[in-house]
């Protein structure tokens, strides 16, 4: 695993984006085509976000998140292919015991992705439709979770509650949380292009939906294609986001 921090500046950031990148590339390349990539890959990404996040963070107040608090669960959430094939998976491995119990889990997220499809980000805050992974006010495959909901986490569980409510609009998030998940996740795309993988970044419901329907998509999206194409969101433009990850590769330190 890279054992760079990011730091707080600009420059250890580059160096943490660089290293990390490598990393990815290392392991992209050892595991090019087989399914264990997905693993690999999640993990450097999981250990670089824990280990940088507390690094960061260990000087900081505390946060105000807590188990059983779902308050942001109603937030668009993003991912990238790799991050959509593990929560698939994971759905399918626990499927047979929730359908005993009663559980449609495929069901549930086809269900959010019809009442969330193609709605832009504002759209989807005023729609207020929470993620179907919530029961009980727990994340249901929070082991596996996207690095979008990692990387948020509030010091003010009452202003989120008055956010959700339209009440206000700004919430003291932790910014070492949005940074080291903005730049784990960056380098994690920067590494899938050069490695000649699909690098986007997807609705959750669309994708996931996808992915559900369609057991092929991952062996398809290990082999190169852009299998969640009609998932992608397009507030940032990809052209923009390769040139500054050549930017990046290319600077000097
Ligand atoms: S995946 Fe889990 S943490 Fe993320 S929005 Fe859904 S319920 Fe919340």
């Amino acid at each position: 695993m890279h054992s760079a921090t990011t730091g707080q500046d600009g420059l250890s950031a580059i160096t943490f984006f660089k290293g990390l990148s490598e990393d990815y590339g290392r392991a992209m390349a050892q595991l090019q085509g087989k399914g264990m990539l997905l693993d690999a890959v999640l993990q450097l990404a999981c250990d670089s976000f824990d280990t940088n996040v507390s690094a960061q963070t260990a000087k900081l107040p505390a946060l105000d998140c807590h188990k059983g608090c779902a308050t942001c669960c109603t937030l668009r959430v993003t991912a990238t292919a790799p991050e959509v094939l593990m929560v698939a998976r994971f759905i399918r491995a626990l499927d047979p015991a929730l359908q005993a119990r009663g559980i449609d889990l495929p069901g549930q997220v086809a269900r959010a992705d019809q009442l969330t499809h193609g709605l832009a980000e504002t759209a989807r805050v005023a729609a207020r439709q929470r993620c179907p992974f919530i029961a009980q006010g727990v994340c249901v495959i929070y082991q596996v979770r996207p690095l979008a909901c990692r990387g948020l986490a509030s010091y003010d569980k009452r202003a989120c509650a008055q956010a959700a409510a339209g009440q206000i609009d700004a919430i003291p998030y932790s910014e070492p949380h949005m940074q080291v998940r903005s730049l784990v996740q960056n380098a994690m795309q920067s590494a899938m292009r050069d490695a000649g993988l699909a690098w986007g970044n997807y609705e959750l419901n669309q994708a996931l939906t996808m992915a559900l329907n369609e057991p092929s998509l991952e062996a398809r999206w290990l082999a190169g294609e852009d299998v969640f194409a009609a998932a992608q969101v397009s507030e940032v433009d990809p052209a923009d986001m390769a040139s500054t990850f050549d930017a990046i590769k290319q600077a000097a330190y």
